[in-house]
């Protein structure tokens, strides 16, 4: 098993790139483009 299989993918929003395996760690899923973490801080500004 490879410990290391876990994809990546950079937010369009904070240039972070955040883990995005399915039904793991997933911090996309609000949008496919912006993390989770950015989604809520946009939702609150509006
Ligand atoms: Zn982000």
């Amino acid at each position: 098993m490879n410990k290391n299989d876990i994809d990546y993918k950079v937010c369009s929003k904070c240039d972070a790139p955040l883990p995005n395996s399915k039904g793991r760690l997933d911090y996309f899923n609000s949008d496919p483009n912006i993390c989770d973490d950015c989604h809520i801080l946009l939702d609150h500004e509006g």
